[in-house]
Parts: C-alpha cells; sequence; structure tokens
C-alpha cells in the first residue's frame, strides 16, 4: 500500500516553514516525532472547555477530565494489547518507566549476587538505573555483546542466562542504529530460567505492531513524543500480579487507600504508581496520536519507512567516503553513518545549513559507540511524513559533504 503522503504532511504545521533559507527536512524522528494538527488541537482544548482536575472531584468538569483520561488508558491498552486498563501506567516517559521498576521490582526482588542482563545497544536510560541498582544490591550487571552489524550475539546471551538471572532489560529497536532485537526469543529463554523481563519499547512503538500478550513480557517502557504524541509523557505496561507484587514508586496524593500517621495503606493500580497530579492534558491529547496512527496502520507506516530506508541506502553506498554504522538485516528506519573521518557534528550543521535536521553524536549510548571505536555518529531517522524526494535531498547533500573531503 503508498500511503499519501501529501494528506499526511497537510496534518502537521511545523513542517511547512523554511530553515536556513531551505524547506525543512525533519529526519530527527528518533529524538522525538513532530505532531499532528489533531494533538494540538486536544491540547488546547482541554486547556479551554475541561481543564480540572481528574479522580477527585465531585463537578461536571471533573467527571469529564476524569473520563478523557481513562479512555486514553483504554486506547494504550488496545494499542500495546494488554489484557487490562490496569495494567497501563502513565509516567514521563521512558526513561520514568525504567527507574520505576528498578526503584520498585528492583528494590524488593533483586538481592546480592543475583544478576541482571542488559544489551551492549542499550539507551544510558536502560543502563544507569541497573548499574545504580546493582551498586546498591550487590547484583552483577551483565551485557549482550553484539557483532560488526549491530546485531545481538544470542549464544552469549545463552550462556549468560542461569539460575541467578533475575531481570533482563533489552532494547525492542536500537535508537543509535536500528536493529530489531528478537525479543520474543529473549523473553521465552529469560523466562526458563525463571527471570523476568523488560523491554525498551522507545523506538518500537511507532513502527511495529506491539503485542504485550503475544511478546509474554513482564514490563514494556514507551515515550508518547516518539508516537506523534506531546512531551513528558509515557507508559510503563506490566503484568497485573507483578504489578501488584511491588512497593509503590512515590508517595503522595493519589496512591493511597487510606493515610494516618501511624500507617498509609497504599491504593490498587494503577493509582499506586500515579502519585500526584498527572499529565492530564497530555495523556488527553496522546489519543489523538494514537487514533493518527492507527488510521494510517503500523503495517503501511513501516512499509513506507522501509521503501525510504533502502531507496536511502541504495544512493548512500555508492557514495565514496560514506560509511555506514549499524547494518542489521532487521532494522527500524533509523540510519547511522560517518562520512570520511569528518566529526558528525561538522556534518550535522552542513545538513542543517541545507534544511535537514538529523541528530548527531552519541545518541545516548556511549557503550555502544565505544564498541565501534567512534565517538558518535551521523543519524538520520525517518518517519511516516517523510517523503522520496526528501531522502535524495539527503543523500545529494551527503555526496556534496563527501565530496568536500574526497578532492
Ligand atoms: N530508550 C531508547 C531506545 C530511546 O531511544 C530513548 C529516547 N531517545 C529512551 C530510552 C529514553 O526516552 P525518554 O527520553 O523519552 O524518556
Amino acid at each position: 500500500m503508498t500511503l499519501n503522503t501529501e494528506h499526511i504532511r497537510g496534518q502537521f504545521p511545523v513542517l511547512h516553514q523554511e530553515v536556513n533559507g531551505k524547506p525543512l527536512i525533519y529526519m530527527d524522528n528518533a529524538a522525538t516525532t513532530q505532531k499532528p494538527t489533531r494533538v494540538l488541537e486536544a491540547l488546547s482544548a482541554y486547556y479551554t472547555h475541561d481543564n480540572s482536575n481528574i479522580h477527585r472531584g465531585a463537578h461536571t468538569l471533573a467527571d469529564r477530565a476524569t473520563r478523557h483520561y481513562e479512555k486514553t488508558r483504554g486506547q494504550v491498552k488496545e494499542f500495546i494489547n494488554a489484557a487490562e486498563d490496569e495494567e497501563v501506567i502513565f509516567t514521563k516517559g521512558t526513561t520514568e518507566g525504567i527507574n520505576l521498576v528498578a526503584a520498585t521490582f528492583g528494590r524488593k526482588f533483586i538481592e546480592k549476587g543475583d544478576e541482571i542482563i542488559i544489551s551492549t545497544l542499550e539507551h544510558h536510560s536502560n543502563i544507569v538505573p541497573w548499574q545504580m541498582l546493582c551498586e546498591e544490591k550487590g547484583a552483577k550487571l551483565k551485557v549482550i555483546p553484539i557483532n560488526e552489524k549491530g546485531e545481538l550475539l544470542m549464544e552469549a546471551f545463552d550462556d549468560m542466562l542461569n539460575e541467578k538471572t533475575k531481570l533482563v532489560a533489552v532494547v525492542h529497536a536500537s535508537n543509535a542504529l536500528g536493529t530489531i532485537n528478537p525479543v520474543k526469543e529473549i523473553i521465552e529463554k529469560s523466562h526458563k530460567v525463571g527471570a523476568k523481563v523488560l523491554i525498551d519499547g522507545a523506538q518500537s512503538s511507532a513502527h511495529l505492531d506491539i503485542d504485550v500478550q503475544a511478546l509474554d513480557c513482564d514490563f514494556f517502557v514507551m515515550s508518547a513524543h516518539k508516537i506523534y504524541g506531546p512531551t513528558g509523557l509515557g507508559v510503563l505496561y506490566g503484568k497485573r500480579e507483578i504489578l501488584e507484587a511491588m512497593p509503590p514508586y512515590q508517595g503522595g496524593g493519589e496512591m493511597i487507600k487510606e493515610v494516618t500517621f501511624e500507617k498509609t495503606t497504599f491504593n490498587d493500580i494503577p493509582f499506586k504508581f500515579e502519585a500526584g497530579t498527572p499529565n492530564i492534558a497530555d495523556v488527553i491529547a496522546f489519543q489523538k496520536a494514537l487514533e493518527f496512527v492507527n488510521e494510517i496502520g503500523k503495517s503501511a507506516i513501516r512499509a513506507h519507512e522501509e521503501k525510504l530506508l533502502q531507496h536511502a541506502m541504495t544512493q548512500l553506498n555508492d557514495i565514496k567516503g560514506f560509511i555506514p554504522v549499524g547494518t542489521a538485516d532487521q532494522k527500524v528506519s533509523v540510519l547511522s553513518f560517518l562520512i570520511n573521518d569528518m566529526h558528525p557534528f561538522d556534518v550535522g550543521m552542513m545538513l542543517d545549513a541545507a534544511g535537514i535536521a538529523v541528530r548527531t553524536g552519541h545518541h545516548c549510548t556511549q557503550p555502544l559507540m565505544g564498541r565501534f571505536n567512534i565517538e558518535g555518529t551521523v543519524r538520520a531517522s525517518f518517519s511516516v511524513y517523510n517523503t522520496k524526494e526528501e531522502v535524495d535531498k539527503l543523500c545529494e547533500s551527503v555526496r556534496k559533504i563527501a565530496k568536500l573531503k574526497n578532492k
């Protein structure tokens, strides 16, 4: 199926501007996606008509805001195919979701001598919380290595798993290289030794169909801002029995059943993990982002992005001095590269001068960059609203930049 990109682009006002005298070509989607008009309108409509604190008001506005907020929970449940609404917890983002699991599940269930497995591909947010936990508990952090293409070495993973493994936390799709990991296999193998599994879905959720029940993962985390939704909002999915066994994260309003100065009893899930006034407006607007994705469908989105990626690679591989970083067989639409020995930042500045927005640097994956003996890369990441013509302009600019050095 071919997407009507013109119609799609019409829904993203931010794309229709010039930067540095050139039409904007936004290719920094792995960092954050742009927001369609309906999300912007939902934010404005909420503050214009419904603004109210949720769950505790006795008045009409509070009731309306509560219903809209809880409706989003139901739609997220559908989006990831969770079994129940209560398994969906709103957070600030992927980072907070992982920290929540480390601080609650980790605090209660990880003990001295236990082992946690992550991979070389992880974002800092799926490394540092586990390092902090391991240090506190006297547990051990193990890291699945990768090959030159940026794919996990699954035999090494098999060798790492044992009865001491309590948690495996891996990224579904790498933000730095695009590699899609075999998470189903990882989950199955981890469960055989009794370990729980957290999947970092920050980069997969906008591109791949997510079915947490089919995957059978214990936790799944994602960020709304990478799925055409607002910033400052994320989702933690957890299986009911695990969430119920976990202690609360933050203490405060909403997460309690009853408070006396002697003792507090805690609310049921999901509220046990949503202390304080949540991000009501952004949660409500997120519905519209999910609606946008559902209207087009993930398989159509992925097919479009895959075509762009192939189109780019065919042209770029012909350019002398173009060095791709991460060439996994299974990838989302992330294109990491270097040009000759040029600093990624310099390449990024030249692309910006041509109106092309990319990300440069270590992409919050310093250990992964270290594995390739580089400090960083240039990263172009495609989304549903990017076009073949834009990809051509990227390739043309890369060709020009490479020529500067090849002279
Ligand atoms: N994991 C991955 C794979 C990511 O790409 C990101 C965002 N770059 C994060 C975690 C952190 O997400 P956030 O900053 O939205 O919390």
